[in-house]
């Protein structure tokens, strides 16, 4: 049984309903990649498992519990992290505070606290060297090292990532995404939202694509790099 698995789902805002019938999985250790245009739904879907917007229908299950329509703070609770588009980190906050931040949870135990806060240290050195320097002040990248940081404290089953290499240079997108892939190797379970299609489908296990809330091609991330359909219309070829 997978880890996560999104079961049937339509999500929308009001009377719109823009999201159909979605279904996928994502299992441990796996990054899995939601591709799609702009508008597609992406961003609607990860809304939709996290808590932010409640499922119309359908089943968002994990770990054998049926998540659809409780609030985030209980999903987050059962292992789901979502690291939203655009770095919201606490700028006027240090490195070290926003991270101590993140690990709220587990706040009635400092000893933990400490010892997450250094993995993340472990896990971007950087971080480490600036834990002092507030985090408005961070590169791009290292905000974004930051945000992903912040979800980490808690040892998340599932690490939801929705644009993670967006608007960073290439050196950057690379090395945020290969973390990416190197949590997967350690069993977390990635699910990855990227404009970045080449670079999504070079670590993603297996991709979906999204098109106007329905999912059109899934495959292996291999499968979709050759696919010619990928490769028309997001790999710039023709
Ligand atoms: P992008 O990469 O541009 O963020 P996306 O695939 O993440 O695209 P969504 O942001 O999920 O797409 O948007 C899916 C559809 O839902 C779009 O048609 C969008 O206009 C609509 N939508 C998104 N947020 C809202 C909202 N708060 N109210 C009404 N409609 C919305």
């Amino acid at each position: 049984m997978a880890l996560l698995s999104v079961e049937d789902v339509d999500l929308g805002y009001g009377e719109l309903t823009v999201v159909h019938g979605l279904t996928f999985e994502v299992n441990a250790g796996e990054v899995v990649a939601l591709l799609g245009p702009n508008g597609a739904g992406k961003t609607t879907t990860m809304n939709g498992i996290s808590g932010v917007l409640k499922p119309k229908r359908g089943r968002i299950v994990l770990d054998g519990k049926n998540l659809a329509g409780r609030a985030a703070h209980h999903v987050v609770a059962e292992g789901f992290r979502h690291v939203p588009e655009g770095r919201r980190v606490f700028g006027t906050l240090s490195v070290k505070e926003n991270l101590r931040l993140g690990a709220y949870s587990l706040r009635k135990k400092p000893s933990l606290i400490a010892e997450r806060v250094k993995e993340v240290y472990d896990l971007f050195p950087v971080l480490g060297e600036r834990r002092e320097q507030l985090a408005g002040t961070l590169s791009g990248g290292e905000q974004q090292m930051l945000a992903v940081g912040r979800a980490l404290v808690t040892r998340p089953r599932v690490l939801a990532l929705d644009e993670p290499s967006l608007g960073l240079s290439p050196r950057m997108q690379h090395e945020i995404l290969g973390v990416a892939s190197d949590l997967a190797s350690q069993g977390t379970a990635v699910l990855l939202v990227e404009q970045n299609v080449r670079e999504a489908l070079r670590i993603a296990d297996r991709a979906y694509v999204i098109e106007l809330g329905r999912v059109v091609l899934t495959g292996t991330g291999k499968e979709l790099a050759a696919d010619k359909r990928i490769e028309a219309t997001y790999l710039g070829g023709g």
